[in-house]
């Protein structure tokens, strides 16, 4: 039924509410009526924007697939017949793909396997695609905890960059998409688990094992910062191993230049207060190095999911708020070189106020030890990495460090990893960490449709808290690849640049 203050909206067919109930809601009367029209206008005018910039970046990615296959042809030395038939092939593609764009993907649609990780807002799974039985990580987020907790702008970059990016460093998004409760990203699934788990399982890598990574990661860096984004959250964790064991970026919600809120609120207390917490540390008993070290590598895997993340991977100017660029996800990349080497990061501490101190005082803090046998390469990349004023600042200058004298950059994505995942079946989860499901009856109960402060859209109805998420679902061209009408053949490649897939 339909109240006198509504009215309907109708913009395409590209709906961005695919769970919300279809039967529309009675606004409450005792709402005024200025505060219905002011959604309403305001949830249309956000939703006829996303829209056009939806039409404006399809007709752009299309014609840009056009003009790849194009010069991909011209290099190709191909009979001319060949070459039509795979203009053909991209055309039937592209119109795979617009049914696929019509396609109203619920989490329903997708058969839970395993759940692989667990962040502060919500959870990762393995999960299959009943119908096409392909298998993708699905990451979901609440969004009553995002907006509580103000990451809506997080999860927003996260979709806008893993979107944009398609190339072999960074996770590929197929599809994104919400119901009433929660955001719900559809990404490749990486099998080979997380630095952080192959960190945890062998304690510490030769330099040579460490410079695979780190070149690695060098590049899917400077990949998200040729984008125009900053990652600014580098650590093991957000580094995926795929089946050969080569590494992908993952968890881009910071890459827009939002702060976690719990972050800034403690560095602001921080800095405000640095006295009364040098005190509070003066009056503690430390723990030796040896029992730091023990604890922290018991706690590792909680305090990444924890509402406090660690500050051990951020750069001194992180915090001080002062402005800054690229170069913190360097600092980032030099901590993690000097943890795979040395088999702790630099700054660990008792606890997270302790290792900010020591980042902020990194000139005196950082100790890099004589005894192990490291190299005058390795040393001096840490330090020209973990430091404030000398800081290599490009991917370009760091690519030219005697470290990575060997490093072949153009093909190191193509050589054999030094570690690469033993997987038993497709489904294999045994990389990742056991997690137990968490009750779902909240989801349930949020499931209840909320009639107070709602907006029509389309035929669908929008709730205010929706107005949040206007424009997050997606559909990725590279979904047409993973679709069950489609048969895989060898040419298949040159349609994408993801040659893992
Ligand atoms: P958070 O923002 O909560 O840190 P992440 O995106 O980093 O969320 O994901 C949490 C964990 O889930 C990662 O550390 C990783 O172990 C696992 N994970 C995330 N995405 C994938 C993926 N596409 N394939 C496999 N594992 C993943
Ligand atoms: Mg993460």
């Amino acid at each position: 039924m339909i109240n006198d203050h509504e009215s309907v909206i109708n913009v395409g067919s590209d709906e961005e509410y695919d769970e919300v109930e279809d039967d529309t809601t009675i606004i409450n009367s005792s709402d005024p009526l200025s505060r219905f029209t002011l959604d309403k206008s305001l949830a249309a005018k956000m939703y006829i924007e996303q829209y056009y910039i939806n039409v404006q970046q399809s007709v752009k990615e299309r014609g840009q697939r056009r003009k790849d296959l194009e010069t991909k042809l011209e290099n190709m030395k191909l009979s001319s017949k060949e070459q039509n038939d795979l203009r053909k092939e991209l055309d039937k593609k592209e119109s795979d793909y617009m049914r696929i764009k019509r396609l109203r993907l619920k989490r329903s649609d997708f058969e839970l396997i395993k759940i692989i990780g667990r962040g502060a807002f919500g959870e990762v799974s393995l999960v299959r695609h009943k119908e096409s039985n392909d298998l993708y990580a699905m990451k979901r987020l609440k969004k009553s905890e995002m907006l509580k907790k103000e990451q809506v702008a997080h999860v927003r970059a996260e979709r806008d960059v893993l979107a944009s990016a398609n190339n072999d460093w960074v996770v590929k998004l197929y599809y994104s998409f919400q119901d009433d409760s929660y955001l719900y990203l559809i990404m490749e699934y990486l099998p080979g688990g997380d630095m952080m788990s192959l960190l945890i399982k062998y304690d510490i890598f030769t330099e040579d094992q460490a410079r695979f990574y780190i070149a690695e990661t060098l590049l899917a860096i400077e990949s998200v910062h040729n984008l125009g984004y900053i990652h600014r959250d580098i650590k093991p964790d957000n580094l995926l191993l795929d089946k050969e064991g080569h590494v992908k970026l993952c968890d881009l919600g910071l890459c827009t230049g939002f702060h976690r809120l719990h972050s800034s609120e403690f560095y602001q207390m921080l800095v405000g207060d640095a006295m009364t917490i040098k005190m509070k540390l003066i009056e503690s008993t430390p723990l030796t190095q040896t029992e730091r070290i023990q604890s922290w590598k018991k706690a590792r895997r909680a305090l990444a999911y924890s509402a406090v993340g660690t500050p051990d991977y951020t750069a001194p100017e992180v915090f001080l708020q002062v402005g800054y660029g690229k170069e913190v996800d360097w600092w980032s990349l030099g901590v993690i070189l000097y943890e795979m080497v040395v088999g702790h990061p630099p700054f660990l501490s008792d606890n997270t106020t302790e290792t900010c101190l020591k980042i902020l005082n990194c000139k005196e803090t950082l100790h890099i030890p004589n005894d192990m046998g490291l190299s005058r390469e390795v040393i001096d990349l840490i330090k020209r990495l973990v430091c404030e004023k000398d800081r290599l600042k490009t991917a370009d200058e760091i690519k030219l460090h005697p470290f990575f004298k060997n490093i072949n950059w153009d093909t190191i994505r193509k050589q054999k990893a030094p570690f690469i995942p033993e997987l038993k079946s497709p489904t294999d989860t045994s990389n990742f960490d056991e997690y137990e499901a968490l009750d779902d009856a909240e989801s349930q109960k949020n499931k209840t449709p909320n009639k107070r402060h709602t907006s029509i859209i389309g035929k669908n109805v929008v709730k205010d808290k929706d107005l949040a998420f206007i424009g997050f679902t997606y559909k990725g061209f590279d979904a047409v690849n993973k679709s069950p009408s489609h048969q895989r053949r060898p040419v298949d490649g040159i349609f994408n640049n993801n040659n893992n897939q």
